[in-house]
């Protein structure tokens, strides 16, 4: 059983720092990776800081966007050698036979996903999964992604969880030309929710708290930008959407975005704040709108965003930082002060 360095939080109220941990012998179907960088998602402070509830058993080793080499693979191995340049992603393993597991929805599996950090090994071993904070991961090469990229590695890592997870409501939602979108919060996930947008044809407007990120926003290739710090700002454009992707990490109610839709018009929703957002009826029924929940995508959904990305030559924007600067990274992610994706120089480490 390998020693691995690592970073975690040792308690909800702790701060992450080094800590050691011991990660499974190679199985037969297993990759051991050689972690070189990985992004910074905000699900990683609400499940160091248990802000969801579910983060029982520390440490914590947060990091699911995870780039690395190859470093060795196990006798069954088929899809992978060593020195490949692959990625890991929200989660390690399923339970492979129900039915979502069967028709290649394995993030939906009946049984719950085991996720890359804060779950239970599915064997029995009482293992815990410990994410990409680390120096290595072990992981069955079926929860493993090809990546073809050599050059922007850094502007990769993010495709693994903020990528997917946008990717997979906007094509669901068949998301092209001549649709109205707005993405609302622009930090890691929305700003990759306006490049496949826009990617995709659409004419994409972001809602933002942010007045610094105006430029910005148009750099990403979006087409206007409503600064919206209250509720009132967007009483202006009710009615005018189709889509609107709400990304925001902190508490905040549905029905000021609900507002804006047209008719049969859709709220994607992946943000995952702490407490529960409000829904009024009257903004639901009115324009025959629904809201739409997802989370982050297939494997092979996955595999086909990566390939879409490095086919469009599509990365995140991203700031390296040190291993050692991750405490002071949560907090600039926790006032919106970054632009937009924090990804760790594992070489750091
Ligand atoms: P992030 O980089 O920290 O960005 C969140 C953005 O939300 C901020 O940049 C800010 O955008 C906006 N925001 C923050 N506080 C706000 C407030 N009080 N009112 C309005 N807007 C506010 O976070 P992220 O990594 O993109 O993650 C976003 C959310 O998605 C998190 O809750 C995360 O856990 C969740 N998530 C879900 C899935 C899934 O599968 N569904 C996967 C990954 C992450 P502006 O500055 O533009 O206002
Ligand atoms: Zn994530
Ligand atoms: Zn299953």
């Amino acid at each position: 059983m390998p020693s691995v360095k690592a970073y975690g939080a040792a308690a909800s109220t702790a701060p992450i720092a080094p800590l050691t941990i011991e990660r499974r012998s190679i199985r037969p179907a297993d990759v051991q990776v050689e972690i070189l960088y990985c992004g910074v998602c905000h699900s990683d402070i609400h499940t160091a800081r248990n802000e969801w509830g579910g983060s029982t058993v520390y440490p914590v080793v947060p990091g699911h966007e995870i780039i690395g080499k190859v470093k060795a693979v196990g006798s069954a191995v088929s899809r992978f050698k060593v020195g490949d340049t692959v990625g890991v992603g929200v989660m390690v393993d399923s339970c492979r036979t129900c039915e979502n597991c069967t028709h290649h929805q394995e993030h939906h599996c009946v049984e719950g996903m085991t996720g890359t950090y804060n779950a239970l090994e599915r064997d029995g071993s009482g293992w815990r999964t410990y994410g990409g904070y680390s120096k290595e991961i072990v992981t069955d090469e079926k929860y493993v992604l090809q990546v073809k990229e050599k050059d922007n590695l850094m502007g990769v890592a993010p495709l693994l969880c903020a990528g997917i997870t946008t990717y997979s409501p906007l094509r669901y939602a068949k998301v092209g030309p001549g649709m109205k979108v707005a993405v609302v919060g622009l930090g890691g996930l929305g700003h990759m929710a306006v490049k496949f947008a826009v990617a995709f044809g659409a004419n994409v407007t972001v809602i933002s708290t942010s007045p610094s990120k105006v430029q910005e926003a148009h750099s990403l290739g979006a087409h206007d930008f409503i600064l919206a710090k209250n509720a009132g700002a967007l009483q202006p454009f009710a009615s005018s959407f189709d889509i609107v992707l709400d990304a925001i990490s902190a508490d905040h109610d549905y029905t000021p975005y609900l507002n804006l839709l047209r008719l049969d018009g859709k709220l994607l929703v992946v943000g995952l704040p702490e407490h529960q957002p409000k829904v009024l009826p009257f903004a639901l029924i009115k324009n025959r709108r629904s809201i739409i929940g997802s989370m982050i995508g297939s494997i092979a959904e996955t595999q086909e965003m990566l390939d879409f990305c490095f086919e469009k030559k599509i990365y995140a924007e991203v700031e390296k930082i040190d291993m050692a600067y991750i405490n002071e990274a949560y907090e600039r992610m926790i006032k919106g002060d970054i632009k937009y994706r924090f990804v760790i120089d594992l070489s750091t480490l």
